[in-house]
């Protein structure tokens, strides 16, 4: 939303979004910060259906390599389709005529064609935020062909990464027997257009934020209150299992074990932001996390000194801001991510004093980010080594990455990113601050 917000801002536009809690009907539309928002109303059923179920339990493991085992269920699929007409009722209602209507993400992969038999005058852009898979895994997906012609009900799909493109138009031929020349397939004589996006944060905010002097007090306070140990390590995630938090707790352990780290020089500290607490993966995987921070603790800790501060807590952007700060080492292990901003603002907010990243191949930011600290997540001993290496890397080294990191995402910040796609979609000279 925030990277949008200018572009709709500009165009006079309408943001058409769920209306927050379960209700019947939603409220009225209004005017916020000079867009229209037009609130789409979700039941107690969709939350549990079409949100919790279809959304967060079939498609959203699906997507990320079934990392955890998609659960499918039949009453789930009519709820996805019900609420996926909704949204786009909703959009065809308000769309003026020839307008240009960007649909964004997993929950909504149906809205393009269903918008697209009630408007054919309607240029549609669609965005996956998360990863798409390889067509072996697509495969598993019960209603499978109507996803995919949902999906084909854009002009253009937008992916963040290249491989999740070929996927997509591969798919399209060997679920549908669609021709497809370069990234452009042929849906009935409708070219249709997929490609790679590689979303972004809002990196000037982010340099802003890290500058401010009160978040700067407040990142040496927090290494104060940690004990002014020799190095921080900071993981900050939703308490999600595609994140790869248990086998970082375990690299961590591991290493203290090993003797090649201590407690107190070396201390963690794991934001774990509450996250889909109805759904019974996240429930399990909070029980494994949860054992896992105690068995390090109950191990390598001391009275007033834990290894690993767990914090299953939500946090703003501005003291996420100061925990970056006072990071030495920050690390994103996902086995599977689309992109990871997380990552993103780790670099950015590092200004000119080094700090170390150590992040997953797995994670779409691997792909931009070539300067941190490349690891598998799959590979304990791997992990372990990349660790190690960014916590001895000397101070130089350490603002040479952060510098290239710096000066790549700069230049490809999230304005970029919405102006490359609606580029693409057509929309010319779009101004995104
Ligand atoms: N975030 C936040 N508060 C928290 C934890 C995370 O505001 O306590 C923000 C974080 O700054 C980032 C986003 O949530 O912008 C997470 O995005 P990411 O792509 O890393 O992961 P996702 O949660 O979308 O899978």
């Amino acid at each position: 939303m925030t990277a949008l917000h200018p572009v709709l801002a500009e165009h006079k536009g309408t943001w058409v979004g769920w209306a927050g809690g379960a209700s019947e009907t939603a409220p009225e539309p209004f005017d916020l910060e000079g867009i229209h928002i037009h609130p789409v109303p979700l039941t107690a059923t969709d939350l549990e259906r079409y949100y919790e179920g279809m959304s967060n339990a079939t498609i959203w493991p699906l997507y990320h390599d079934a990392v955890e085992t998609p659960v499918f269920k039949r009453r789930w699929r009519e709820s996805y389709r019900q609420v996926n007409a909704r949204f786009a009722e909703a959009a065809a209602e308000v769309a003026a005529e020839g307008a240009t209507v960007w649909v964004q993400d997993y929950q909504l992969q149906l809205v393009p064609a269903m918008l697209r038999e009630r408007r054919p005058d309607l240029k549609i852009g669609f965005f996956l935020h998360i990863p798409f898979p390889p067509i072996e895994l697509f495969m598993q997906m019960p209603f499978r062909a109507e996803i995919l012609r949902g999906l084909l009900g854009a002009d253009l799909i937008g992916f963040q990464q290249r491989l999740a493109a070929q996927n997509f138009v591969r798919l399209a031929r060997h679920l549908l027997g669609l021709r497809y020349e370069g990234q452009v397939i042929d849906v009935d004589g409708r070219p249709v257009k997929a490609g790679a996006f590689p979303i972004s944060i809002d990196v000037a905010e982010m340099e802003r934020m890290a500058a401010d002097p009160a978040v700067q007090n407040r990142a040496k306070q927090i290494r104060a209150e940690l004990g002014d140990p020799k190095t921080v390590i900071l993981g900050v995630d939703r308490l999600d299992y595609t994140k790869g938090i248990e086998l970082r707790l375990k690299a961590f352990r591991e290493l203290l074990s090993d003797g090649k780290l201590s407690v107190p020089e070396a201390v963690m500290v794991q934001v774990a932001t509450p996250s889909r607490e109805r759904v019974e993966h996240y429930q399990t995987l909070r029980v494994k996390v949860e054992r896992e921070v105690g068995r390090i603790n109950g191990e390598f800790g001391r009275v007033g000194v834990p290894a690993v501060h767990y914090l299953h807590q939500s946090y703003s952007r501005t003291e996420l801001a100061a925990l970056y700060c006072a990071a030495d080492v920050m690390m994103v292990t996902p086995l599977r991510d689309g992109m990871n901003l997380v990552a993103k603002e780790y670099v950015a907010a590092r200004a000119d004093t080094g700090g170390a990243l150590v992040l997953s191949e797995f994670a779409g930011a691997a792909t931009e980010l070539r300067q941190s600290f490349l690891c598998n997540p799959h590979d304990p001993d791997g992990v372990k080594e990349a660790l190690l290496r960014a916590v001895h890397v000397e101070h130089p080294e350490a603002r040479r990455r952060m510098r290239l990191m710096q000066r790549h995402l700069r230049t490809h910040d999230v304005g970029h990113w919405a102006r490359s796609f609606l580029n693409e979609l057509g929309v010319p000279d779009v101004e995104v601050a």
